[in-house]
């Protein structure tokens, strides 16, 4: 249910209807929007429909909110929500984020050296996996913490803003310690569990599609992170599974549009995982900038022959900076900055 205020609605009216809402168990969520505060209430269907918001003092409209995903939608929000990283970078509005690096995070100079060249070509996230979800329990599953203390260290050097996947609700901690953002990865997408957890903490966390998630099932797995407390939410198309065997994914554009008309969260685009082969990642990465994506997210590596996870889509370095030099026009044509 979602109760709209009145313009003039005062601050002890909004908390009038929060504390009535929250002895009848209901839990409210407040959004003030530029021009109204909507109070979003998510509880059991039938105290909603008894409960007479209508007459509280302050109140304009209720509205059921008919959608089964309540604070992903633009009915609680109209506003887009741009989220805040660091002094430097936000997410969903006009500037572009760009995560780059490699899939794995393999050692030190290794990490340090491509973190240098994607900030170099204008990347203002760096990514690395420290925890990685392998078909095959005996490739490479990462570095873990030594991987994390990596980041953390060649961030602290190059003052950028990091994410990598977190697996397990057990990592969950651990992961916050060195990172400034949360990668749900695509086959953890319903791991509910685990979206609670990271839900219990306020850091972002950018949630990839499930290879075969449908994209009521995506909003809803956004849901649980926001019900859980933490607003700090953003997408990430990433290609689904299809018929299709030319490439890996199939990157789905249409998300795009589809998840900005249903939700105020801002959606990147990774055309790494989306297409699976390098020399289809810079036309996936031109289209999602100008279908209206937030951002991307690329995985670059200095010597994919030798790269230790995803070598296949990895970009060199110099064909990254080249990508980023035609994304700028791009962003340019549809009214964003990179
Ligand atoms: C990754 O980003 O390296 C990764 C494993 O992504 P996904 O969950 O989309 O497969
Ligand atoms: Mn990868």
């Amino acid at each position: 249910m979602i109760v709209i205020l009145k313009k003039d609605a005062t601050e002890e009216q909004v908390k009038h209807i929060v504390d009535k809402a929250e002895i009848l168990g209901l839990k409210a969520h407040i959004s003030r929007g530029v021009e109204r505060t909507v109070i979003g209430f998510i509880g059991p269907e039938d105290v909603l429909r008894m409960t007479p918001l209508e007459v509280f003092p302050g109140v304009e409209q209720v509205m059921p909110v008919l959608a089964p995903y309540k604070l992903v939608s633009r009915e609680f929000k109209k506003e887009n929500t741009v989220i805040k990283i660091n002094d430097d970078v936000t997410i969903g509005g006009k500037k572009l984020v760009v995560m780059a690096g490699p899939c794995s995070v393999e050692g030190l100079d290794e990490f340090r050296s491509i973190a240098k060249k994607v900030k170099a070509a204008g990347a203002n996230i760096l990514r690395g996996g420290a925890f990685k979800p392998r078909t095959s329990p005996y490739d490479f599953q990462g570095m873990g913490e030594d991987g994390l203390k990596i980041m953390r260290d060649v961030a602290g050097e190059l003052r950028i803003a990091t994410i990598t996947e977190v697996m397990d609700t057990r990592q969950v901690e651990l992961v916050a310690k060195y990172v400034d953002i949360f990668q749900l990865g695509a086959r953890n997408m319903q791991n509910f569990s685990l979206l609670k957890e990271i839900g219990a903490t306020r850091k972002p966390v950018m949630i990839k599609r499930g290879l075969s998630a449908t994209i009521k099932e995506w909003l809803m797995s956004a849901e649980y992170v926001m019900a859980s407390g933490n607003f700090n939410v953003i997408f990430c198309e990433r290609g689904i599974r299809t018929y299709e065997t030319a490439y890996r994914n199939t990157l789905d554009i249409n998300a795009v549009p589809v998840v900005q008309k249903l939700s105020h969260l801002p959606i990147i685009v990774d055309p790494s995982h989306g297409t699976g082969v390098w020399n289809l990642v810079p036309s996936g990465a031109k289209a999602a900038v100008a279908a209206g994506a937030n951002g991307l997210m690329i995985e670059v590596h200095e010597n994919p022959e030798e790269a230790l996870s995803d070598g296949a889509q990895s970009l060199l370095p110099t064909k990254f900076d080249v990508l980023m030099k035609e994304l700028r026009v791009v962003a340019q044509a549809v009214g964003k900055e990179l």
